[in-house]
């Protein structure tokens, strides 16, 4: 039974490879394109970095086996189940992005907590031994990650305006040669079109606070991460238009991938 069932295998085989040659080739045309497929598939499922979006501008970073928080606001509870932060990155003084009673709240045990200036001042005084400062332009080594401080202001720049030069930090976080790039309240600035190399960026637009979709993509276009993902963009009058971000990215360059992620799910 096994012997002939067997036979009738092999002649199946043998009926299939007497196709005629063009069809051998397109198979295995086909199987290369599946193969590609299942590459890149494995790719998307198992990437080195792994953007949660919490809100607006609250991100949990998944990065290999490690988590780096940004800007964590709006209590604990919206941390539950998540692992503790390896590093914690607060970027600006604003509501925003820094609150006291989330930081006090949150598990941080051994976690880095790298703060610009103005915000370890503003933060309540026992916490201050737990801060790590770093203002534009310095670079923190930890944990296998270098982390850079970059500007973030308003144009043009004002003594009055909502972020003024050298207050705040975005960062550009890097490891085994990948770089994240975290924008900050900021608009479409020399150091953010500068920046070289980047694989993911989170970038902001929102008005009156930030920039313009069309100004978000404009400066995108210049440095030209791999991935760009938007993020902080409800404004004074709602949500900014991230299709139209994504529409005018890819019109000036179609390699950049823009990622939209739900940041706002409180709004549903
Ligand atoms: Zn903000």
């Amino acid at each position: 039974m096994k012997k002939s069932l067997i036979a009738i295998f092999c002649l199946g085989i043998l009926f299939t490879s007497c196709k005629n040659e063009n069809e051998k080739e397109s198979l295995s045309e086909s199987e290369t394109e599946l193969t590609t497929e299942v590459e890149q598939k494995t790719k998307a499922e198992n990437p080195s970095i792994v953007i949660d979006p919490i809100s607006h501008a609250t991100a949990v970073i998944k990065w290999g086996d490690l988590f780096i928080y940004t800007d964590p606001v709006g209590g604990a509870k919206v941390f539950e189940g998540k692992e503790s932060p390896a590093i914690l990155l607060i970027t600006d003084i604003h509501g925003d992005h820094m609150d006291a009673k989330t930081l006090q709240a949150l598990n941080l045990g051994n976690s880095k907590i790298i703060v610009p200036q103005a915000v370890k001042e503003q933060l309540p005084k026992e916490m201050s031994s737990r801060l790590t400062v770093m203002n534009n332009g310095d670079t923190q080594k930890f944990m296998g990650f270098s982390i850079k401080a970059i500007p973030m202001y308003n144009l043009p720049e004002a003594k009055d305006a909502m972020h003024t030069k050298g207050r705040g930090n975005g960062y550009v976080i890097e490891k085994d040669g990948e770089r994240l790039y975290i924008s900050g309240d900021t608009e479409d600035i020399p150091e953010m079109r500068d920046l070289k190399n980047i694989d993911i960026a989170l970038v902001c637009m929102n008005l009156p606070y930030t920039m313009t979709v069309e100004d978000a993509a404009d400066g995108v276009i210049a440095f030209a991460p791999k991935k760009v993902y938007p993020y902080h963009y409800r404004g004074k009058d709602g949500l900014a238009d991230v299709a139209k971000f994504k529409e005018l990215v890819n019109k000036g360059n179609k390699e950049i991938e823009v990622i939209q992620l739900d940041w706002y799910p409180e709004m549903k």
